[in-house]
C-alpha cells in the first residue's frame, strides 16, 4: 500500500461515529478529498483543530481503493488562523465562506492557483477588521475564478459602453447600461455596480483603507451570495447568521 503525502485547506469539520472527525479537504496535490481522523475528538495528543475550517495541515495516508473516506494516519498543522476562532464576525465569514467552497469546488479537482488563492484569503481574514468588505472582495474574487462575473466594462444587453447596474437574471449576473435599464424597466443601481467594479479591479489591503457607505456594501454583498445560491441551486446555512450581524 502506498502511503500518500498532501498539503490542504480544511473546509468543514462534523463529528462522526464515537470519536472520529470527518473534514473535506481542498488538498493542494489532488483536489478535495474527504478524509476521516479516527479517534481524534477523545484524543489528548493530538490537536483537534487540525480538523477545523481554515487549518492549513499536512496529511499523511495510506490509498486505498474504493473507500469513500480516506483515512488521516499522520498529521499535523501548518498554518492555524487563530483570530477567525476568537472573534464572532469571523468565525461566522470563516463559516459562511468555508460552507460555499464546500458546496461549489467539485472532489478530486487539483487546482494551485485556487489553492494559493484561499489560503491568501484565510490568511488576509485573520488580519483584517473588515469582515464585510473582505466577504464581498472574496465572493467578487472567486466568482470571476469561476467565470461567472460579467464583463463589467460591456452592456450585457446591447454591447455599449459603461454599463452601471448589476444583477440577476435568468440563472446569470449581467451588467446592464442606463438606456437598456430604462428599456427594461429595470431600477438603476450605479453605487453597487461602481462598488463591484472596484473590488474586483483593486487588491483588498487598498479597499480595506478606504471608507465605503455599508449600505452598498451590504446590497452588493446581497446580490452576490443570492446569485451564487441560485447558479449552484443551494441554499447557505451560514447566511443567516452573518446577514444579520452585516445588517447592524
Ligand atoms: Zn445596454
Amino acid at each position: 500500500m502506498a502511503l500518500k503525502k498532501v498539503h490542504g485547506i480544511v473546509l468543514s469539520g462534523s463529528p462522526a461515529g464515537e470519536s472520529d472527525i470527518i473534514s473535506s479537504i481542498f488538498t493542494l496535490e489532488e483536489g478535495k478529498e474527504r478524509f476521516i481522523f479516527k479517534g481524534l475528538r477523545k484524543s489528548r495528543k493530538r490537536p483537534r483543530t487540525a480538523a477545523e475550517p481554515a487549518s492549513i495541515v499536512r496529511i499523511n495516508y495510506y490509498e486505498k481503493e474504493n473507500r469513500k473516506y480516506k483515512t488521516a494516519s499522520e498529521f499535523d498543522i501548518i498554518e492555524y488562523f487563530s483570530s477567525l476562532k476568537e472573534e464572532k464576525t469571523k468565525l461566522f465569514t470563516l463559516c459562511f465562506i468555508a460552507e460555499i467552497l464546500d458546496s461549489t469546488i467539485p472532489l478530486n479537482s487539483p487546482d494551485e492557483k485556487l489553492y494559493r488563492f484561499l489560503n491568501s484569503a484565510f490568511r488576509t481574514l485573520d488580519s483584517t477588521g473588515k469582515s464585510l468588505e473582505f466577504s464581498v472582495f472574496f465572493l467578487a474574487h472567486y466568482m470571476r475564478y469561476l467565470g461567472v462575473l460579467p464583463d463589467l466594462n460591456e452592456c450585457s444587453c446591447c454591447g455599449g459602453e459603461n454599463p452601471g447596474t448589476i444583477m440577476q437574471l435568468n440563472n446569470s449576473l449581467v451588467a446592464y447600461c442606463e438606456k437598456c435599464c430604462e428599456t427594461h424597466r429595470i431600477k438603476t443601481d450605479f453605487a453597487v455596480y461602481s462598488l463591484l467594479k472596484r473590488y474586483t479591479a483593486s487588491r483588498f489591503s487598498v479597499i480595506e483603507t478606504e471608507n465605503t457607505e455599508k449600505t452598498n456594501m451590504y446590497r452588493l454583498f446581497l446580490v452576490l451570495v443570492e446569485f451564487i445560491e441560485s447558479y449552484f441551486s443551494i441554499k447557505l446555512k451560514s447566511k443567516g447568521f452573518l446577514t444579520g450581524f452585516f445588517k447592524e
